[in-house]
């Protein structure tokens, strides 16, 4: 299989070339056409399986279409990514830079641990995709200077590590807080019944990929 199977808009095809990306490994060539229909996902893969852009390529692709465009001249954050970590959050936000760079998507990306001038300045211009941890986005949900209310994507990136590292409760916050109406992807490297129902609480009749 190829990338051009997959039905991607020129500023993707483009900036895959761009990238050295020939074709998609398996988890992509799964998942992308079931999110792009619109599919909520359950997805079991690993890091270093090309997860990420498993949902970022999508997620691209979606936001720059006209189905999900917004009234001009306002940017509301309309993805968001929740990852356990500021070393994938960073690695998340550097995906979307690279597959993106064709379009005029804004993302920002933050995490705790540091000052979050930087991080409020860039939410201030305005952005379209949001890259977060959870500790730090629920901090600047309670400022005021994060809304969900216009997110219609949402992923929950290595759900187990999450669990792991302590995030239930930040995570299940969260969840509260983003639109009922909304397509979530769900990944995971192991599922373990906790994860599974953690899942099931987040997702619409998802279709599950495993890789
Ligand atoms: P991930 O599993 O998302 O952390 O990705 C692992 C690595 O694979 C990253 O360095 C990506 O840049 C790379 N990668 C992802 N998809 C592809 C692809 N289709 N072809 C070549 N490299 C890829």
């Amino acid at each position: 299989m190829s990338f051009d199977e997959l039905d991607l808009i020129n500023p993707i095809k483009k900036a895959l070339q761009t990238e050295g990306y020939t074709k998609p490994t398996p988890i992509q060539a799964q998942a992308i056409p079931l999110v792009l229909e619109g599919n909520d996902l359950l997805g079991c893969a690993q890091t270093g399986t090309g997860k990420t852009a498993a949902f970022a390529i999508p997620i691209i692709q979606l936001l720059h279409t006209s189905s999900h465009q917004q009234a001009k001249g306002t940017r509301a954050i309309r993805a968001l990514i929740v990852t356990p970590t500021r070393e994938l959050a960073i690695q998340i936000a550097d995906s979307f830079a690279a597959y993106g760079k064709n379009t005029p998507l804004k993302y920002a990306v933050i995490f705790g641990g540091v000052g979050q001038k930087a991080q409020t300045d860039a939410l201030a211009k305005g952005v379209d995709i949001l890259i977060a941890t959870p500790g730090r986005l629920l901090d600047l949900m309670n400022q005021r200077y994060i809304s969900l209310k216009s997110i219609n994507l949402f992923v929950l990136d290595e759900a187990d590590r999450m669990l792991d590292m302590g995030f239930i409760h930040d995570v299940k916050k969260l969840i509260a807080a983003l639109p009922t109406k909304r397509q979530s992807l769900f990944f995971s490297a192991t599922m373990p019944p906790v994860i599974q129902k953690l899942a099931s609480e987040i997702l619409k009749n998802p279709v599950k990929v495993e890789v």
